[in-house]
């Protein structure tokens, strides 16, 4: 089959690799779409992976066409998104189903071969069944949106509350659209790329600002996210948020979070809860993927326009250059390879 193999730092090859053979409770998945994820740009450019060669992507969703074990060939034809964590299934949070804790996980696209390919063989432990009428597409981002889910409901957002949004990049308005259908009365997004808010405004949310002082609103609500990750993000949350309000941190900071003695007095003064959230539950009593499927299902995520740009994986260079040099306003970079 052909797949996108990274040999090293910057080395990604359109090339040949043997078709993968799904093993015992494992099944053939080929692949329908396969998103470029912010993680995987430093994976392929800088930071690269655990061992070389080893095939990206994270993101994905497709048809099974093959079973491991006689007893699997049902599934033959159903449509799966992956769950893309392999736990160890013995440390202690995984006995609690805390997989995202693991202390000795593999992972499809990082670990071990992922989805830049047009197959893959994968564990039945990690599929979630994609509804009829939601897109493979769509299926493929079920992680962020697991993601925007699981950080949502690390707050205990009331009803009629005021939700912000600092970031509002994919997974910010993955955020934006659930806080809405949780109840949240006014969803405001918070970016320095007005394109980013642009977009944010033509899918219904108009309350879109570049900092809290524009916006003017301060100190009023009761659940922000950090979705950036930045100085400036977390500082926007904590005076953005009211009284005893949340603030979420979900960002991957790329350096140190210092904070002046006026922000440390927001948390102080207005008993503000800051919370961290990490991944998704992929637990029996709380399964975020199954949630995001459903949303996509009733309508709460639409996903409509999020793909901005669709390419073949013969064209993963330039699929990765588009993702690094932002030279181009983008949302979502999708491999569709079959
Ligand atoms: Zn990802
Ligand atoms: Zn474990």
């Amino acid at each position: 089959m052909k797949a996108c193999n990274l040999h090293g730092i910057g080395d990604l090859r359109y090339e040949d690799v043997p078709d993968p053979v799904p093993g015992e409770g494992e099944v053939l998945l080929k692949v329908k779409a396969a998103g470029i994820c912010g993680s995987d740009v430093p994976r392929v450019f800088t930071k690269g992976t655990y061992h070389f060669p080893t095939i990206p992507g994270h993101e994905f969703a497709g048809e099974i066409v093959g079973a491991g074990s006689p007893e699997d060939a049902g599934l033959v034809g159903r449509r799966a998104a992956v769950f893309p964590l392999l736990p160890c299934f013995s440390c202690g949070p995984c006995k609690d189903e805390h997989y995202a804790s693991c202390t000795d996980y593999d992972y499809y696209g990082s670990r071990r071969d992922g989805a830049f390919a047009e197959y893959i063989a994968v564990k039945k432990w990690n599929l979630v069944f994609v509804p009829d009428g939601v897109p493979y597409e769509w299926a493929a981002m079920c992680e962020p949106c697991a993601v925007g889910i699981h950080a949502l409901g690390r707050a205990a957002l009331r009803e009629g509350a005021t939700v912000c949004i600092f970031g509002a990049g994919p997974i910010g308005l993955i955020i934006a659209q659930v806080a809405r259908a949780q109840g949240a009365a006014d969803v405001v997004l918070f970016d320095v790329d007005p394109k980013k808010l642009e977009f944010a405004r033509a899918r219904g949310f108009e309350h879109g600002f570049s900092t809290v002082e524009d916006w003017g609103g301060g100190a009023a609500a009761g659940v922000c996210v950090d979705a950036a990750g930045v100085p400036q993000t977390l500082a926007g949350c904590l005076r953005a948020a009211g009284a005893f309000g949340t603030v979420v941190l979900m960002g991957n900071p790329s350096g140190d979070m210092p904070l002046s003695q006026h922000d440390y007095w927001e948390i102080l003064r207005k008993q503000l809860t800051l919370v961290g959230t990490w991944n998704s539950d992929y637990a029996a009593r709380k399964n975020d993927w199954k949630q995001a499927l459903s949303y996509m299902e009733s309508g709460a995520l639409d996903l409509t326009g999020f793909v901005t740009h669709s390419f073949p994986l013969a064209d993963c260079e330039k699929a990765f250059r588009l993702a690094r040099d932002r030279n181009e306003f983008y949302v979502k970079i999708m491999f569709s390879p079959s």
